[in-house]
């Protein structure tokens, strides 16, 4: 599909065709709009200005991945020596949470499964082609209505079956390798299918994990400097795309953004503004999660999605599940663990639970007089509206449970890094002379460490989690209530409960991996 390449008369345009008026607008998106563009350092901008900028971001990544294949599909089967079960699941799982707590999409960045397809979408590295291969179809509009939800069904899917083939136990290193593969494949294939990032939209199985973890970063994302600007700008190029770079691939457009939830910091819209009026903003922690004006109920329920299956995840380390799944693999003649009704069951209990607490939440505290519309399933006190509410509030506790679950991993076996290095295939080499290196053994943390150290990362994500549902209940609900304070305390009492709940059973865990 060929992209027109524009002749743009960029020295031309009009730098303001109307005075802002601070009342309509700016009001609007003032509270959301970070105020520090990191992006003025001139070196910084310099290299975000760069087309190459992005490969240059994703090639070592690129170049790991296909040593994780490869020494996966011809190493040895030895998954605590071979590189690709090594570097997958002792490292870089933990490390892409930590990237997203810190830096939002900065993983989606520098990804190798969304930057290969890319490549060959776009027939070129990093330069602005002027033709793209594929369809270039356009997502379905009946599925679109799904936005983030197909994929956190895929999340769903792919960790049912990394349970089920123990792949980051981690087990036989060939099915870490085909793992990586069929995430490539259907990579490859949706970006053939259809236009830009769609597959990152809307099907990757990390977007909504990284999306809404990433919410609590301090990188706000590429954002305007002028909304006024934007409103009234005859070009769009951040979205169009121009001879400097391509549309916007996330289907961004900075100008209206109010949170770092879709922008895939790839530059782009930088490059291509013809006001110089894009930058790289940061804010403080946990600012993409309390401030949006525009909330969406498809994350709300990711999130409790999401959350349902860490509960998961930390339910099946209790000696007491291992009973209830063999007794449902044997009712149901299911060849083995973990049996999908208490994967799916466990999931939507806990989704269940807190949908329960929200609507208790609203019975008890929405005042009818205040919301003459609350029958209405789109009103302003529908259910929908709290449930929306305290889904965002519960992000920061979502997101530490994930990375709490990685650390016994990290913790006890990341050293190992350093003899793999050595001998990837885990065929006895010693490329490096680090192959017996006394780090193999060494432990991070072991033990009651370990449930320190995920008592103290939940801990932070409660405290975090209670505070944003306290900020969020006030400003979104405190208008439907006569209780606001009330509403406030309850709300975050009952997110530290939840906190609470998780703590306990990483002490019943006693570490497990
Ligand atoms: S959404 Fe998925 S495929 Fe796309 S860049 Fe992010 S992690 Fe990679
Ligand atoms: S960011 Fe986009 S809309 Fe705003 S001025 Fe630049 S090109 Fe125009
Ligand atoms: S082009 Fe879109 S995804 Fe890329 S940095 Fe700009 S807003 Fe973010």
């Amino acid at each position: 599909m060929a992209l027109p390449i524009r002749e743009l008369p960029v020295i031309d345009l009009p730098r303001r065709l109307r005075e802002p008026h601070r009342g309509g607008a700016a009001e609007h998106f003032g509270p959301t709009d970070p105020h520090i563009d990191i992006s003025r350092l001139p070196l910084l901008r310099r290299a975000l200005k760069s087309r190459a900028f992005q490969f240059f971001l994703i090639l070592p990544n690129q170049m790991i991945f296909w040593l994780v294949i490869v020494t996966g599909l011809f190493g040895a089967l030895l998954p605590t020596h071979n590189f690709s079960t090594v570097i997958t699941w002792y490292i870089w799982f933990c490390a892409v949470f930590l990237l997203m707590v810190g830096v939002g999409r900065g993983w989606c960045a520098m990804c190798p499964f969304g930057g290969l397809a890319e490549w060959v979408q776009r027939r070129t590295l990093w330069r602005r082609h002027p033709v793209s291969i594929g369809l270039g179809l356009r997502w379905p509009r009946a599925l679109g209505r799904w936005a983030i939800l197909p994929s956190v069904a895929m999340f769903l899917v792919l960790t049912w079956f990394e349970e089920f083939l123990n792949i980051a136990g981690p087990g036989d290193p060939r099915f870490t390798s085909f793992l990586v593969l069929s995430v490539i494949g259907v990579a490859l294939i949706t970006f053939l299918l259809f236009e830009r990032r769609t597959f990152c939209r809307y099907l990757c199985p990390l977007t909504a994990l990284i999306g809404t973890v990433g919410a609590t970063g301090m990188v706000a994302g590429f954002r305007t400097r002028d909304r006024e600007l934007c409103l009234t700008c005859p070009t769009k190029d951040c979205m169009r795309g121009s001879e400097h770079g391509y549309p916007c691939p996330w289907y961004e457009w900075p100008g209206s953004a109010t949170s770092n939830l879709m922008c895939g910091l790839c530059t782009e819209c930088l490059k291509n503004c013809p006001y110089d009026n894009v930058g790289l903003f940061v804010q403080p922690p946990l600012t993409s999660v309390i401030a949006p004006v525009r909330r969406r109920s498809d994350i709300a329920w990711a999130v409790t999605i999401l959350f349902g299956l860490v509960l998961f995840q930390q339910v099946n380390a209790l000696p007491a599940y291992g009973a209830v799944d063999d007794w449902l693999n044997q009712a149901t003649h299911f060849p083995g663990y973990p049996n999908p009704i208490d994967f799916v069951g466990t999931i939507a209990v806990a989704s269940l639970l807190f949908a329960v607490v929200v609507w208790g939440l609203r019975r008890v505290f929405a005042d009818a007089s205040l919301t003459s519309d609350a029958r209405s399933p789109r009103g302003s006190g529908s259910f929908n509206r709290w449930f929306t509410a305290f889904g965002y509030g519960l992000i920061p506790l979502m997101g530490a449970d994930y990375l709490a679950r990685q650390l016994p991993r990290f913790l006890l076996h990341a050293p190992r890094i350093v003899a793999a290095i050595s001998d990837p295939f885990a065929f006895g080499w010693n490329l490096f002379g680090t192959a017996h290196s006394p780090l193999y053994d060494v432990h991070l943390a072991s033990g009651q460490g370990l449930v320190t150290s995920q008592l103290i990362v939940t801990g932070l994500g409660t405290l975090a989690a209670a505070y944003a549902t306290w900020r969020i209940a006030g400003r979104d609900l405190g208008p439907l209530t006569s209780h606001a304070a009330g509403l406030r305390v309850a709300s975050a009492l009952v997110v530290v409960a939840f906190g609470v709940g998780v703590g306990a059973l990483y002490v019943t865990m006693g570490g497990a991996e």
